[in-house]
This record gives C-alpha cells, structure tokens and sequence, in this order.
C-alpha cells in the first residue's frame, strides 16, 4: 500500500490477554492443574459438570488476579460474584463457563509502555476479571476425527481487557511484552504463547486521522506468538484501510490468523454473535475482598520490572538499554540485585552482567539460574579492579575463566596464583617509564615537536615492557607527566 493513503489512517487497538494461573489445581475443582499429562487424566465430575457436583473455588486464583490488579495499578472490587456464560462447545463439557461477567475482580488500571517515539505512555486497562479455561480440541492428530482433551477444561484464567488506547501493532507488541513480564515477574502465569498459556484477541479498527469517531472493530483469534499478533494487526490494518478506500464498509466479525500466510480469515460475524445469556452462577457464594486482604498481598509482592528500571535509570545511572535489558528477565534482575547490594559500583556491575556473564550463558543456552560463580565473587572481582590490583582485560580474559573452572574460588587468590596482580608502586611503574623513553628517542623527539596522540604508542610499550602488569590508570600518569617534564 501507498505510503500516502496508509498515513491518512490511525490505527485502533484494544486487546484482550487471557492468561493460564499457575495454581497447582483448578480453578473450580481439586483436579490437577498442569501442561502436557496424558489426554484427560485430570478430568474429574465436577470438571465434567456432572449432575449433582458442586464447583469450589480456588483461593489462590483471587490472590493471583489481586497481584495482577495491584501490579496494574488497578482498583479490587470489594464485592465479586461469578456468571455464567452459556454456550455449547465439545470441549465445553459443561456447557457453560464460569467467568465474573458483573463484577470484574479489578477495573480501572494501567500498564506503562513505550509508544511509537520511544515514549512512556500509560495503557488504561478496562479490567481484569476471573474466569475458567475450556479444554482443548484437536484437530491436526487424526486425519479423520477431531479430538478433546479435556485435562484444560477448568484451568484458571485471568481475563486482561485493555482499552482501546494503542495506536500501532508496535505498541501492540510492547504492551504484551510488558503484561508478560509482569505476569512472570508476578509468578502467576508462565506466558508460553506457544503452549498457549497467554492468549491474546485483538481488536482492531482504523479511522482519517483527526478524527473523534473510531471506526468498526474486528478481533482476531489465534496468535500463538507475539509477532504473530504483530502481524496479524499489520494484515488488518492494511485490510480495512483497503476496503475504505473502496468505498466499502469493515464487517463487524471476529477473524482467525492464518499463520502459513501471515493473513486473517473470517469465522464468524458479530450480528450472529452467540448469545450467552449470562446469569449469576448458583453454585458458587459471593466473595468479599477486603482492604487487609489486599494489604497482605501487597506486602509479598516482588519487585516489579517497571519500579526497577526505574531505580535502575534514575538512582543508579544505568543506561535505558542496560536498565531495559536487565529487567526483561526477572532471574537477570534478581542477579544483578544481589551483585549490587555488594558493591556501590553499578555500572560495572551492569556491565559484568550483560557482558562476560550474558555471553557465557548464551554461548552454553544456560539460564542465569544455572550460572557457576555467585553475586558475591563477582562483587569481589568489580572491588579488585575498581582498587587497581588487576585491569578489567585481565579480569575478564584470565580471571573470569579461571572461575568458571573453579568458582569457590576468590577472584583475588586467583589473580595472586597466575601472577596477575598489576603494579601500582610508583617507583616500579617510573623504571619501565625511563626503559621505554631509553629505547624509543624518535618517537620522544616527535612527541616533544607536538605529537601527543603518540602517549598511546608510549602506553603499548610501556604495558609490554612490564608484561601487562603496569597498572594503566597510574601508569599513564606518569608517562604524561615523565613526557612533557623532557
Ligand atoms: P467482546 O466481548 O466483544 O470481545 P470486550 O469488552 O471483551 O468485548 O472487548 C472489547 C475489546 O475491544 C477491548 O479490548 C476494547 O479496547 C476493544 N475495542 C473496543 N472498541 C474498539 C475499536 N473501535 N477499535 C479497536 N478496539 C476496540
Ligand atoms: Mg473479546
């Protein structure tokens, strides 16, 4: 599409995340709660919605979807019910599912994100309510049947519903890495898109720009990762800006990404919407959240990436780069936490951590989790360079490996074994000054007639003559001083 027609058009996107709780069993029954069993072995009466069996509800579920409303700035609903939502599906055993139609347990909040000009922009977030998993049909195992597993069906999920308040499939995408985040950060859901532990609906419509008006929706079903989603909105955006172009008119319906073909196929219209005649569920009581209840979840709450990145740029002077990658995984941060209570020196911690200690993780497809040396040792090894007993070449080529191989170790007994600790001693540093000034006079006569940049030339012969243990912070102060005294 013309760049010129596809700028006369803003995007409009609201999403709607479901994500698995990683409680340990259902949200309405004691059925185990777990990805990959055997095809319906955690499938009990009450999963199945037999005559006669009740539902109960999960209390860690609430505890999980309070963290994700305090963690989104959101307001908990003091007063929760549950509904019904009628509809017949064969994964569906019931017939219905039990969702908070109602009384959404959070309303109101907010997820920051960066937006198109790499600015803060807050997300409002509509609410977030609880709701139940249905099982899972399958239709790519047998070539002539569909098969159900229903070991998903009751799987608790908390329901994210944003506002319509992105603007591009960018902010689409930053806005779900930041729920993802938060969501792991918060240990309540693993975020797998793949295993579809976190799923998203997208909502898309486009308008002239300048307008007050949005324009018609279409959501868009099954994305099994985040740039799929992308894409997915890229495809919708260029589809709707096409037929209005044509003078014709987006169908209000909701759509399925095709993935072999990057595009989106219609599966059902919205006036044909399923009526789901919601009603108050009977089987469950009302529950009351109260402000103590709130309160101690919030005193358990981890750090979350956003309060750290925060600390991170504005106390510690870290980089926005080095701040944003420390915190996309919460383990990195937790490292580099420790490291830091440690020592003050946070940008070299930064540093060690996405430097040496990210590349050995990656090189090996470790996790910082399985990392060998401790917080503690790499503090030790930051202190010695900071106080000049080895260079941060020597830390990092000889000492950092010297400690992979054996990381009960102390950085400085190591440095001490291989004879790397540098010389700082003025005196020593003043005999390799004078050998180098002795045995290089062209280069002196040239840097006395005005050639300075040739202190780095000095510098080389100087690190050479005492085999790399010249300590370079003071030794380069001398030469400049021995130099420019001729
Ligand atoms: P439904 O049950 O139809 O999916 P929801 O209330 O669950 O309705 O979700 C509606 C979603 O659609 C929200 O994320 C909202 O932000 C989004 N939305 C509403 N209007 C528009 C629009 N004109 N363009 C894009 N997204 C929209
Ligand atoms: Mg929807």
């Amino acid at each position: 599409m013309k760049e010129e027609i596809r700028s006369k058009y803003q995007a409009v996107i609201g999403l709607e995340v479901h994500a698995q709780m990683l409680t340990k069993s259902k949200a309405y029954s004691s059925d185990v709660n777990e990805f990959g069993a055997t095809p319906n072995t955690n499938v009990s009466v009450v999963t199945l919605g037999h005559p006669g069996t009740l539902p109960k509800m999960n209390k860690r579920t609430i505890e999980f979807a309070i963290r994700m409303g305090i963690a989104c700035e959101s307001d908990i609903t003091e007063l929760q019910s549950f509904d019904r939502k009628n509809y017949f599906y064969p994964d569906l055993p019931k017939g219905y599912q039990i969702t908070q139609d109602r009384t959404p347990i959070c309303e109101n909040g907010r997820v920051y994100i960066k937006d198109d000009n790499d600015e803060d922009k807050a997300i409002r977030i509509t609410r977030i309510h609880m709701e139940e998993d249905a099982g899972k049909s399958i239709h790519d195992v047998d070539v002539h049947d569909t098969l159900v597993d229903l070991n998903r069906a009751g799987i608790p999920l908390i329901e994210i519903v944003s506002e319509p308040d992105l603007r591009s499939s960018h902010e689409a995408y930053n806005y779900l890495t930041e729920v993802r985040k938060i969501l792991r950060y918060l240990e309540i859901c693993d975020g797998n898109m793949e295993e579809s532990s976190m799923r998203c609906d997208a909502n898309i419509s486009v308008m002239l720009k300048g307008s007050k008006e949005y324009g018609r929706r279409v959501e868009v079903k099954n994305m099994n990762s985040m740039r799929n989603v992308q894409k997915a909105i890229e495809f919708e955006i260029n589809r709707h800006i096409e037929l209005i172009e044509e003078g014709e008119i987006v169908a209000q319906e909701t759509r399925s990404f095709d993935a072999l073909n990057n595009s989106t196929i219609s599966m059902r219209s919205k006036e044909a919407a399923n009526d789901y005649r919601f009603f108050p569920e009977p089987d469950l009581l009302p529950l009351t959240v109260d402000q103590k209840q709130i309160d101690a979840i919030k005193a358990k709450m981890p750090a979350l990436p956003r309060d750290l990145f925060i600390k991170y740029t504005q106390k510690l002077g870290l980089s926005e780069y080095d701040a944003y990658n420390i915190t996309d995984n919460k383990d990195l941060a937790l490292f580099y936490e420790e490291i830091i209570a440690q020592t003050k020196n946070h940008k070299a911690a930064a540093n060690w951590l996405m430097g040496d200690i990210k590349s050995y993780l990656n090189h090996n497809g470790l996790e910082v989790t399985d990392f060998p040396i401790s917080a503690k040792t790499i503090a030790e090894m930051i202190s010695i360079i900071d106080e000049g007993k080895i260079s941060s070449t020597v830390a990092s080529q000889k000492v950092f490996p010297a400690l992979l191989e054996d990381a009960s170790k102390s950085p400085l007994k190591i440095a001490e074994s291989m004879n790397l600790i540098q010389d700082s001693n003025e005196d020593s540093l003043q005999e390799y000054i004078n050998e180098v000034i002795a045995s290089n006079s062209a280069e002196v006569e040239r840097y006395k007639n005005g050639e300075k940049q040739l202190t780095g030339f000095f510098m080389g012969q100087l690190m050479r003559v005492s085999k790399g243990k010249a300590d370079p912070k003071a030794a380069s102060q001398l030469m400049r001083k021995a130099l420019d005294n001729l």
